[in-house]
């Protein structure tokens, strides 16, 4: 998988996959990586990349020449690259999407800054408008920077699938609480131990008790997903009995 990042501050991209557990990818060749800054493609001395809108309003719009060479220089448009626009006005981001980009061969991404970008732009060149939550960030990388986290993990390989298979959000449930050592921890606002079931070495036993942790857990946090689980058909006969089990003792409290 290639990313290709096209914004007006690439440094902050640049220094993501020059750290930590990206760079090892870029060097086991897991994933490519190159940025495209658009200033380099402004048509000015000034290297003006930002401009009023039309019919007024607040603040300033990115320029559509500078981003269009930018995007052109990318190779947008040509057969095997997803040109995505991150935008708070674009389809939601999740963990579904996240997998379904990361089986794409190169994703080209656009950092919006200031008010965003030109419409003709988004109409010209732009495959996929792509939101990672409903709030409004001052900057695409920053976004870029979630779509690449959450994507780049899924690519076949990279994890085991056997940890992804419990991890929230698979299976339409969260993740169980997990505990290291030590097994009693003594802080300053009391003693805290690992739950007795996770020292007995009781597969089956801990199997069911994790699974009956993500339900508990996903019906306080996120009922939306087991809402969705259940439509989709994403539980098996066990899953569903034990959160008919749990919904019923949570109403009785
Ligand atoms: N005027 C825009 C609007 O109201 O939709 C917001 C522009 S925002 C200040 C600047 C840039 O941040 C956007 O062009 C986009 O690239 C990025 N951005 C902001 N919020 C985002 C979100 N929730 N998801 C993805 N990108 C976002």
């Amino acid at each position: 998988m290639k990313y290709t990042v096209v914004s007006l501050f690439p440094e902050i991209i640049d220094a993501f996959f020059a750290t930590s557990i990206m760079s090892r990818a870029v060097t086991r060749g897991i994933v490519e990586y190159r940025s495209i800054n658009i200033r380099d493609y402004a048509l000015d001395r000034h290297s003006t990349c930002d401009d009023a809108p039309y019919g007024g309003g607040a603040g300033m719009l990115m320029l559509p020449e500078p981003l269009a060479r930018a995007l052109n220089a990318a190779g947008a448009g040509a057969p095997g690259r997803r040109t995505v626009y991150l935008s708070p006005g674009g389809r939601l981001f999740t963990q579904d999407l996240a997998k379904e980009l990361s089986k794409e061969t190169e994703l080209i991404l656009v950092c919006g800054r200031y008010e965003g970008i030109d419409q003709r732009i988004i109409d010209l060149y732009i495959d996929d408008e792509i939101s990672i939550g409903d709030y409004v960030l001052s900057s695409g990388e920053t976004a870029a920077l979630v779509l690449i986290d959450a994507s780049y993990r899924l690519i076949d390989d990279v994890i085991s699938a056997e940890s992804l298979d419990e991890e929230s959000f698979y299976g339409g449930l969260l993740e169980y609480p997990q505990y290291t050592r030590p097994e009693i921890y003594d802080s300053i606002v009391g003693e805290a131990r690992v739950p007795e079931i996770l020292l007995s070495g009781h597969h089956e036993n801990i199997r069911r008790w994790r699974l009956r942790k993500r339900i508990e857990k996903t019906l306080v946090n996120r009922p939306d997903l087991l809402r969705k689980g259940m439509e989709k058909g994403l539980f098996d006969d066990e899953t569903r009995k034990m959160i008919d089990e749990v919904s019923s003792a949570a109403e009785e409290l």
